[in-house]
């Protein structure tokens, strides 16, 4: 943390993301030299357990000795090559196995290079695949309170956080933002499915009215992660299945932060047992390693662009799409996800992380805890407006990458986190919170 001459060149000639620059004139960037594991050391061996995976993209730890011989044994063959009119076969294996573990008949993949990519090439594709067909209204898409979608001006449009979007607004489409159905704006006795079902309600009612105009309904299946990790019932994705198909809507499922077997299913997706007409992935997609995205879809809108003129091609093209050391990285995570048979492995981590996290559920300034596979969050009732940079500054001390969302902590930690560390994680932020 304290290597001060990095963390003023940093400081000097490098633009933060997610950040007020001026900010770091007091809090000096802690400036990383290696990783191991669930481990980031600094430059002066310090060491911060990575209790939300380098925001969210990373599942198996730091310079995992498989996913590195992995890139080596890539680059020693073909580093990248363009994708237009070229192919190889860590792109080709890693889309047949995508193909294989994600529900349905999402058989065919566009690779791009990040979530905010995919989710525009989702929005691009549904609209494309309408204008083809020859309805030309249909031009709009909807989105849920509350949710977060990229923030380049296509995906900001869908997104609903005004934190992210309020400047911008001038700029970006209007998009109508559904309810959401995160259980934490519940009223007294009503149940979390109760909620779920009213806000699809009110989903129905807006697409029967509109929906010769909407395209498409993009959502975060089951958590709504930037969102502070709202969480709801499933019986909502199966509701909205059924009214885009009744009224002719695209449903995309936006998995970046939740596929992999992050909500303790391999994708959200499976929960209500529903598959969408495209399903963008991307952050755990490598490992975190590198990034790389993909949008997969169904036959029926492939088909659609399948022609012989080439203005009815789908046109996104960005430089490193199909990366080919992204898609190595990419498929020795998939073996990862097999070998360590990860659903089954994190439901121990859980239940132990769970059962010592009890204090802390019951904790006087503790609310809303919740947990959805390896996703835990809970609101902490406080008065500092500088509660999310004061506690990512003392889990620091503690030894802890925490960083909340306004005043939700939550934590997303790597697969391979251990019971020693489970309990690290949670003593140590039981101990910030009373000091509170
Ligand atoms: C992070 C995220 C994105 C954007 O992905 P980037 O790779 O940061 O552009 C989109 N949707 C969701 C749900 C995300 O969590």
């Amino acid at each position: 943390m304290n290597d001060k001459n990095l963390s003023i060149r940093s400081f000097k000639h490098i633009w933060h993301p997610c950040t007020q620059m001026k900010h770091h004139e007091t809090h000096p960037l802690v400036s990383i030299g290696k990783g191991q594991g669930i481990w980031l050391y600094d430059t002066n061996g310090k060491r911060y357990m990575d209790a939300i995976s380098s925001w969210w993209v990373n599942l198996f730890g730091h310079c995992h000795p498989y996913i590195n011989d992995a890139l080596v044994d890539q680059l020693n063959k073909i580093e990248h090559v363009m994708f237009a009119g070229f192919t190889h076969e860590p792109a080709v294996e890693l889309a047949e196995r995508l193909t294989q573990i994600t529900p349905g008949n999402l058989d065919h993949c566009f690779f791009a290079s990040d979530g905010s990519s995919a989710t525009e090439i989702a929005l691009k594709m549904s609209f494309h695949y309408w204008q083809l067909y020859g309805n030309t209204d249909k031009i709009n898409f909807i989105s849920l309170r509350n949710g977060y979608h990229g923030e380049t001006l296509g995906s900001l449009s869908v997104t609903e956080i005004p934190f992210f979007k309020q400047t911008y607004a001038p700029l970006l489409r209007s998009t109508k933002y559904m309810p959401s159905p995160d259980w934490r704006n519940i009223s007294d006795n009503e149940t979390h499915l109760e909620f779920a079902l009213k806000a699809a309600s009110e989903l129905e009612s807006f697409l029967s009215k509109h929906h010769t105009q909407t395209a498409a309904f993009i959502l975060e299946p089951i958590v709504q992660a930037a969102g502070g990790m709202g969480m709801y019932h499933p019986i909502y994705l199966q509701r909205a299945r059924a009214i885009c198909d009744k009224y002719q809507v695209h449903l995309i499922a936006d998995e970046i932060a939740v596929g992999f077997g992050r909500t303790g299913k391999m994708f959200a997706c499976e929960h209500a047992e529903i598959v969408p007409d495209l399903l963008c992935l991307a952050k755990g997609l490598t490992g975190g390693y590198l990034p790389l995205s993909v949008v997969m879809t169904t036959d029926k809108i492939y088909q659609a662009f399948y022609q012989d003129e080439v203005s009815k091609a789908f046109v996104h093209s960005h430089s490193h799409t199909g990366n080919a050391l992204a898609c190595r990285a990419s498929l020795a995570t998939l073996d990862l996800i097999e070998q360590y048979n990860v659903i089954e492995a994190n439901q121990a981590k859980i239940d132990y992380l769970n059962q010592l996290a009890l204090p802390l559920q019951s904790h006087s300034s503790v609310k809303n805890f919740r947990n959805c596979g390896m996703i835990w969050a809970f609101e902490v009732e406080t008065d500092d407006p500088q509660f999310s940079n004061n506690f990512f500054q003392k889990a620091l001390e503690k030894q802890l990458l925490l960083r909340p969302l306004g005043k939700t902590v939550y934590f997303m930690p790597p697969y391979i986190i251990n019971e020693y560390e489970i309990e690290h994680l949670v003593n140590s932020v039981l101990q910030i919170i009373n000091l509170q």
